[in-house]
């Protein structure tokens, strides 16, 4: 069955910069899991960051320049965890990947704008941005009817012993 990146904090474990989680109760997801189709990333963490941790947004694309607020250079963690995340997403081939809304590595379509003021801009995460660069369609726990959507317009797997009776 088709395997499905998914930020780790949006399934329950407590890696976000402020130690805590972003846990998505959804009985699609927890089909999901149960069928051990979900493959957890928190490319933050894959990186070598510690949790918690100061936020970082990005300062700059070209070339990519992450910092906390007060000027620690995360860019390094952020290029390693998003090179990790993108070998994981291979490795498990996934079809998809639902990621974390506006962080600086999940973000799939915005991010805040580097100057640590709530304002988003309309530019992917590092991370979100690489697997979308390497062809995978990236959700957000907004976009999950579309990322179901997509899931079910899926070819089934003949072999699958996974019961393919709608939920929800
Ligand atoms: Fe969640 Fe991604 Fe941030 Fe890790 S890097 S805490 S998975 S949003």
């Amino acid at each position: 069955m088709d395997k499905i990146l998914v930020s780790a904090c949006l399934l329950g474990a407590p890696v976000r910069y402020d130690g805590g989680h972003s846990l998505i109760n959804h009985p699609k997801i927890a089909r999901w899991k149960s069928e051990g189709r979900l493959i957890s990333v928190c490319p933050e963490v894959l990186g070598g960051l510690p949790t918690p941790r100061p936020p970082a947004e990005i300062q700059n694309r070209f070339p990519i320049l992450v910092t906390t607020r007060d000027g620690r250079d995360f860019t390094p963690q952020f290029l390693a965890g998003a090179e990790m995340a993108m070998d994981i997403a291979q490795e498990y081939n996934v079809c998809c990947a639902l990621m974390k809304a506006r962080s600086p590595s999940c973000g799939n379509r915005t991010t805040y704008d580097g100057n640590f003021t709530g304002t988003e801009s309309n530019a992917p995460g590092i991370t979100a941005n690489e697997l979308i660069r390497g062809g995978i369609p990236v959700f957000n726990e907004n976009e999950l009817d579309e990322l179901i959507e997509f899931i079910d317009s899926r070819p089934r797997d003949p072999q699958s012993r996974f019961s393919d009776e709608p939920i929800n």
